[in-house]
Parts: C-alpha cells; sequence; structure tokens
C-alpha cells in the first residue's frame, strides 16, 4: 500500500483501543491496521499548512512567515492568559479570535508521564489528552472563555506540573494516579473568577492506546536530518509512532512534511 501527502496531526477517535487516522488528500488510513507490519516513511518536501509553499516548517506546520502573520498562531494559542478577545481587543484578527476564545474551555489534570495541568476547548475533550499521551485525566473547570482558562492553568501550575515528559510517555513508566483527589486538593488555588466554575463531579476518564510492545529507550526520527527509515510498527501513543527498534516518529512535531508512505 502506498499514501502521498503532507502530514497532519492524527484525527483520533475514542475506543478500547482508540483509533488513529492519517488524513491525505483523497486517501486516509486507519493507522491500527498496520501495526505489526512494515512501515517506510519517505520525506519529500515541506508543505506550509497555510500557503502551502515549500518552505523550512517553522513552527506547528507553518513557514516561518505564515506562523508570525496568521490568525491561528498567535501567542494566545500557546499561552490562553494572553487572551483579549473577552475585552473586545484583537491580536491579530479579533473576528477570528472571538469565535475561538469565546467558547466553553476546560482546564483539565492528565496523567501522561506526571500529572500536568492543561486548556483545551471543551469540544477538543477527549482529543486533546488522547494526543498528549495521557492514559487517564479529569476536567477541573469549565469557563466560558479562554482568558479564564487561561489564568486558572497559569495559578494552578505553581502546585502542579504543565510539562509532559513524552520519553516516560513513550516508555509507560508511568503511575495511576487518583486525579480526583488531586483536583479536589488544588481546588484552593483556583483564581475567584473561575472558582464558581469548578466541576466537583466529573470522574476520571481512563485511555487506552494501541500499542503491542513500548519502547524500552526511545531515539527520535527527525526527517529534515534522516529522511528515510523504514520499521515494523508496534504502537501508537499520543501523536507518536512506535517502531519496533525504539525509533519514535512524532507525527503531529513534522506537521507540514509531505512524505511518501510505504506499508509492506
Ligand atoms: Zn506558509
Amino acid at each position: 500500500m502506498q499514501y502521498e501527502g503532507v502530514l497532519r496531526k492524527m484525527q483520533t477517535e475514542i475506543g478500547s483501543p482508540i483509533q488513529y487516522y492519517m488524513l491525505f488528500e483523497s486517501d486516509f488510513l486507519n493507522v491500527n491496521q498496520v501495526l505489526d507490519k512494515n512501515v517506510k516513511v519517505n520525506f519529500i518536501k515541506h508543505q506550509c499548512l497555510n500557503c502551502s509553499n515549500d518552505r523550512p516548517i517553522y513552527r506547528q506546520g507553518f513557514c516561518r512567515t505564515c506562523f508570525f502573520e496568521i490568525p491561528s498562531a498567535g501567542d494566545w494559542i500557546m499561552r490562553p492568559e494572553l487572551s483579549k478577545a473577552h475585552l473586545d481587543q484583537e491580536d491579530r484578527d479579533l473576528a477570528y479570535e472571538k469565535k475561538v476564545q469565546l467558547q466553553p474551555h476546560i482546564v483539565y489534570l492528565a496523567n501522561s508521564s506526571n500529572v500536568k495541568v492543561g486548556v483545551t476547548r471543551k469540544g477538543q475533550i477527549p482529543t486533546r489528552w488522547i494526543d498528549q499521551g495521557a492514559h487517564e485525566a479529569i476536567e477541573i473547570v469549565e469557563v466560558p472563555n479562554r482568558y479564564l482558562a487561561g489564568i486558572t492553568e497559569v495559578a494552578l501550575k505553581d502546585h502542579v506540573g504543565d510539562k509532559t515528559n513524552w520519553r516516560t510517555m513513550l516508555t509507560n513508566t508511568v503511575v495511576d494516579e487518583n486525579l480526583q483527589e488531586w483536583r479536589d486538593r488544588l481546588k484552593q488555588y483556583i483564581p475567584e473568577e473561575a472558582l464558581p466554575y469548578f466541576l466537583d463531579s466529573n470522574t476520571e476518564t481512563e485511555l487506552e492506546f494501541p500499542v503491542l510492545q513500548y519502547p524500552t529507550k526511545v531515539k527520535s526520527l527527525n526527517l529534515s536530518k534522516t529522511p528515510t527509515f523504514e520499521g515494523k510498527l508496534k504502537g501508537i501513543k499520543g501523536q507518536y509512532l512506535i517502531f519496533e527498534d525504539n525509533t519514535v516518529f512524532n507525527v503531529r512535531g513534522s506537521e507540514g512534511y509531505y512524505v511518501g508512505l510505504t506499508i509492506s
């Protein structure tokens, strides 16, 4: 089987286990079907996810020019506390920012390598947790806009991590935590404006990833340095493909790379 196209974040579907899809222009691949098969990745060119030009990818699948210009790559994406649409203030495109920022957002705890706090739009649950490779997660607050979620995250960061250690996540050297207890313990640090939105009755969501064999240590595939790679696929966790020889490939981290895939 042959596929060709620009890499984007894999689409997912909750299930036992989670299902992963790679979408190309006229075709898609259910990656779960390829487990235990040989996958060859061949880097062909760059293709910016915004302008489609063959320019080096800077961040988030965009070339440098697009990254600094388009509304969907503003600073408030990575730092929700910088959101200003609720004040009617524009960053790059107020209409776009209102549409994205002024909708229900969730502050959550997810356990991927350790317990961490994060923010996402409500519609991105549980997708966001799957993308991070969390095996368990719970909502803490549901607020009406991104700003409130952002200041809550900032306040909680002093008391819980906000980063995933991707090596620990991929080798699955994780500890089960009682996230309801974590949530109740952290409640005291939620800013006053967000406290009315505290969710006290949610239970943990458990996520099951399609992994036949976890790597013992990991080496990361970088298509800029190694344009061709071939290996037997042993699992998918977060946005990573895990191969038998301990190579891991971050699909999301390779957005904007146009590749050929050969399955045999
Ligand atoms: Zn571009």
